[in-house]
């Protein structure tokens, strides 16, 4: 049995020390993961619930090439285009209702990515009551480096995340400062849907973040978990 029109096709992302690549299933970012920046957008950090929105699995861009950053136009309809560096997990497995000390096993490794965010769009759909997708899930707004496998590197809980902006650092925060976990966020995400092998998790980005123009070069890192590189052009 074919398909009426092309299929489309499996968003892969390199996978260090194999050949092979992790398949995108879904794309969950968490929102204000960290405390100073809950505070910079305006709100209360105090262990609020997380939540959760999501992008498209073609968002995914990749951008694991320091000397080389992964050239990305400037996106339609915004004049705000904000960066968000955060550490990524992908799954190898799922369900629902995870236990948080059994979370950790689900995870096939971890990588670095950035929430790029149209800031006008979303905070006029936050003022309006409406849905946040345009403002998050556009196209390109998931540029991501290499998966380092967690057999390989182990879970990092703590380690710098840092972002600078042609050469100059605009985020910088170490992952202890996670409001909620990686295994309490894995949890409580899986109480809201069914997680699966392909997922990815954006965990949220520490406070600094600003906007990005056209012949902007974003360099990203997480300790031990590779690095993201982007030009706007
Ligand atoms: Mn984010």
């Amino acid at each position: 049995m074919g398909y009426v029109v092309k299929a489309p096709a499996i968003v892969g992302v390199p996978v260090h020390g194999s050949s092979d690549q992790f398949p995108v299933r879904r794309i969950f970012c968490v929102g204000r993961n960290y405390a100073a920046h809950a505070r910079e957008m305006g709100h209360d950090p105090d262990r609020e619930p997380p939540f959760f929105f999501s992008k498209p699995a073609d968002a995914i861009v990749l951008c694991a090439d320091p000397k080389n950053p992964t050239k990305i136009p400037y996106p339609p309809a915004t004049k705000n285009l904000h960066h968000e560096m955060e550490l990524v997990v992908a799954m190898k497995s799922g369900g629902a209702d995870i236990a948080v000390d059994k979370a950790l096993d689900h995870v096939f490794g971890y990588g670095c990515g950035l929430d790029m965010t149209r800031r006008d769009l979303q905070n006029q759909a936050k003022d309006m009551g409406r849905p946040w997708d345009m403002g998050k899930g556009f196209d390109n707004s998931a540029p991501i480096g290499v998966i380092y496998p967690a057999s390989q590197i182990g879970h990092p809980a703590k380690g710098t995340i840092q972002l600078d902006v042609n050469g100059k650092t605009r985020q910088k925060s170490d992952l202890n400062a996670l409001i909620w976990s990686i295994p309490e966020t894995i949890s409580y995400l899986s109480g809201l849907v069914t997680l699966a092998a392909g997922d990815l998790i954006y965990s949220g980005t520490p406070e600094g973040v600003a906007a990005v123009g056209k012949g902007d070069t974003l360099q990203g890192f997480v300790d031990g978990c590779g690095t993201v590189s982007v030009t706007y052009v």
